[in-house]
Order: structure tokens, then C-alpha cells, then sequence
């Protein structure tokens, strides 16, 4: 193995020295539990009211309306049934998503709907942005919440989402993104976006694994998801986990301090795109310039996405086909099929994530090590023959 390159950073990233710095103490000394009233719960308080302003100053919100959960999954729960079991009241039963959402948001619509919930999947176009006639056209006075990611894991494709709230908003509807993969990577003021929710996860960003967090703005009511004591202003019950909220408010600090430097990941991003996509019988998965900066997702036909994964893990890349959590099925990823790319070509796609980390040697390596992957596992292809031999006879 000449080199390790970790390109993988949307299933997750590492903890940052900083973020790790910040946190220690929270482990060593401010041990204490928010809610007592002693010297050591006093000190834990001031450390979690701390992290939530300056967390509130990175999003331009107010501190209370910043939730802390275990994950961005618990945050995409919470706001879509938080929402759906309060506006029911009010006779609103249905629910406007998209078919690309992460699974964390399809699922809990998929709950809702055998609770009696009606929920409608917008497509996308071939890109991955979603289809705005379709949305408008699905969203009236029964719709509790529009629910639209910010970004999609998978493809990248980053959504209309300032436009896609005025539409719930016109409706009477509350709107919630999923900004798990946009967080960190667009800059993202909720002064401006006029948004009711958005879920983050500090894994994704380099904080550790097991906190996320909700902003539910001031005014909007929703049902909790986790009963319990009296914790974040009595919405969310739990003991909250101060090391990983100081480690997640340095994260999104310092996210936000580079975002300047995108621009060189951007540019690492697409010298990749441009390097895998001359592979013959390869192609762009999500939009060309409207995508995160650090994804790049390619198909190649006649490949089995697992097979490549394997090879590049051999040569030191670690790279993804899709998301993580489907990876482990064999199910064609539900992204890929609703841009349009057929059953049998959605199993050779290749997901690669670079970060702030990435250097060019890196990028280097990558557009040095694929297309001797991919012309030896079509060379292994019995469907490659035949894709060569039509060709010619065309
Ligand atoms: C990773 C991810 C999630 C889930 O976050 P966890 O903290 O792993 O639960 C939700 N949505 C998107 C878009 C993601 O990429």
C-alpha cells in the first residue's frame, strides 16, 4: 500500500485535534450534571449554556431554539413526528417529502403512514433536484410539514430549500431540511433561511459520533419524541452529554471558519470529476456545479460497486457506493433509481468524499488507482463483452 486516503468523510469523519482538545476537560473536571444545583452541576451548566449561544452565533439563531439529541437520525424523528402528531390536531394529516431523503426521514414517513398519515415522495429530476411543480402541486391546506434535505448524501445535489419553505410557508405548512451532510459544507444563516426545523449530526462534521441537534425555531410547537426530565426547556428528556456538545460546538465553529477553503476543495472535486468521468462507459451521478463540495459520485457500467470498493481498499482508499447504511443491502440505492439510473447500472456507482484533509497528492492517487480497478473488473465481466461488442456494431 503507497498511501492511505481516507475519502469516505459522508459516512463519517474523524474527531478533529480541536474538537478533541475542547472536549477533554468535559471529561477530566466539568463532570457534573447540569441540573443540580451544587458547585459541580453549576459548573456543567455554564459549560452547556456556553456551547449552546455559541452554537446559536454560528447559525445566527437564538440559543433556545438549539435542541441537543444523540444523532441526526434521533433530530429527523423528532421533527417529522414532533410535527405530524401536533398539527394533526389542527387536521392536517399529510406530509410532503422527497424520494431521495436519507433513510432516517423515508422510514419515519413510512411510520407515520401506518399510523394513518398520508405522506406524498416528490421526485427529482435527473440531477437529484427536486421537482418543484410537483411539489407545489402536493403541498395544500392538509399538509403538516414539507420535509426537503438540504443536500443529498449520496449524489451531492444540493436542494432549493429557501424556495421549497416559501411553498410550505404559502400553505400553512411547516417546513424542515435535513442539513446532516450540508452543515460545514454551505454556509448556512437561519436569520436568512426562514426554515421552522433543521437537524445537524456532529459526526458528520468532525465531531464524535452520538450527538446531534434540532433547531426548532422560536413560536413552532411540536409534539417531544423523548419524554423524560426536565431537560432542554422540558422538549427533550435525557442527561445532557456536555463533552460531546463542547466538541460539537467547537466543530461547527471551526467548520465555519473554513469555509473559505471549500473553494480549494471544490476545485479538488471536480479535477476528480473530470479525471474519472473520461473512464469510457462512466458517468456523473448528481448535479455538475449545484453539489457539495466534497462529493463525487461516478458510475461505471459493468462494475459491481462492491468489487471496486474492495480493490481500492486493497490500494489504501476507503470509498463508499452509496450511503453506509445501504451498503450493507443489495438493494439498488433508492437515489440512484429515482435519477433515473437503471437497475443494472445503479450497482457501479462509486462514492468518493474528500474533506479539508484531502490534499492533492491524494487526488492524485485516487485518478491513479481507479481505471486500472475498473478495466480489470470489466475485464472479469461477461456484460462487458457484449457492451463492447454492440458498440462496434452500432
Ligand atoms: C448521516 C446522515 C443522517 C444520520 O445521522 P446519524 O447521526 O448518523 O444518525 C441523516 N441524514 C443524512 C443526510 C445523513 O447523511
Amino acid at each position: 500500500m503507497d498511501r492511505f486516503v481516507y475519502a469516505d468523510n459522508a459516512a463519517t469523519t474523524p474527531v478533529s485535534a480541536e474538537v478533541f482538545e475542547a472536549m477533554k476537560p468535559c471529561f477530566e473536571t466539568v463532570w457534573g450534571n447540569p441540573s443540580s444545583l451544587h458547585t459541580k452541576g453549576r459548573e456543567a451548566k455554564k459549560v452547556l449554556d456556553d456551547a449552546r449561544a455559541r452554537i446559536a452565533n454560528v447559525f445566527s439563531c437564538r440559543p433556545d431554539e438549539v435542541y441537543f439529541t444523540s444523532c441526526g437520525s434521533e433530530s429527523d424523528n423528532w421533527a417529522i413526528k414532533g410535527a405530524a402528531h401536533r398539527m394533526k390536531a389542527k387536521g392536517r394529516t399529510h406530509i410532503v417529502t422527497t424520494k431521495i431523503e436519507h433513510h432516517a426521514v423515508l422510514y419515519t414517513c413510512q411510520a407515520l403512514e401506518k399510523e394513518g398519515f398520508t405522506v406524498t415522495y416528490v421526485g427529482v429530476d435527473g440531477d437529484g433536484v427536486v421537482n418543484m411543480d410537483e411539489l407545489k402541486a402536493a403541498v395544500d391546506d392538509k399538509t403538516a410539514l414539507v420535509a426537503v434535505m438540504y443536500a443529498n448524501n449520496e449524489i451531492g445535489t444540493v436542494e432549493p430549500i429557501a424556495e421549497i419553505t416559501e411553498i410550505a410557508h404559502a400553505a400553512g405548512a411547516l417546513m424542515f431540511t435535513d442539513a446532516v451532510q450540508a452543515v460545514g459544507n454551505v454556509p448556512i444563516d437561519l436569520s436568512q433561511l426562514k426554515v421552522d426545523m433543521l437537524s445537524l449530526s456532529g459526526h458528520k462534521l468532525h465531531a464524535p459520533k452520538g450527538i446531534g441537534m434540532l433547531f426548532i425555531r422560536k413560536g413552532v410547537f411540536i409534539d417531544n419524541l423523548i419524554d423524560g426530565g426536565g431537560q432542554e426547556r422540558r422538549k427533550r428528556g435525557g442527561t445532557e452529554n456536555i463533552p460531546y456538545i463542547v466538541g460539537l460546538a467547537k466543530a461547527l465553529e471551526v467548520a465555519k471558519e473554513q469555509l473559505p477553503d471549500l473553494t480549494r476543495v471544490a476545485a479538488m472535486r471536480d479535477r476528480l470529476i473530470e479525471g474519472l468521468t473520461k473512464i469510457p462507459y462512466s458517468k456523473l451521478n448528481g448535479h455538475r456545479t449545484n453539489r457539495l463540495p466534497g462529493n463525487v459520485n461516478v458510475g461505471f457500467e459493468c462494475i459491481e460497486g462492491e468489487s471496486m470498493l474492495l480493490l481500492l481498499d486493497m490500494e489504501g482508499i476507503c470509498a463508499s457506493t452509496g450511503s453506509a447504511c445501504s451498503s450493507e443491502s443489495l438493494e439498488p440505492s433508492h437515489v440512484l433509481l429515482a435519477i433515473g439510473v437503471p437497475h443494472e447500472k445503479a450497482h457501479g456507482s462509486l462514492r468518493l468524499s474528500i474533506s479539508h484533509e484531502t490534499t492533492d497528492a491524494d487526488i492524485d492517487y485516487i485518478l491513479e488507482k481507479v481505471p486500472p480497478v475498473v478495466a480489470r473488473l470489466r475485464d472479469m465481466s461477461p456484460l462487458w463483452e457484449n457492451v463492447q461488442k454492440s458498440n462496434v456494431n452500432q
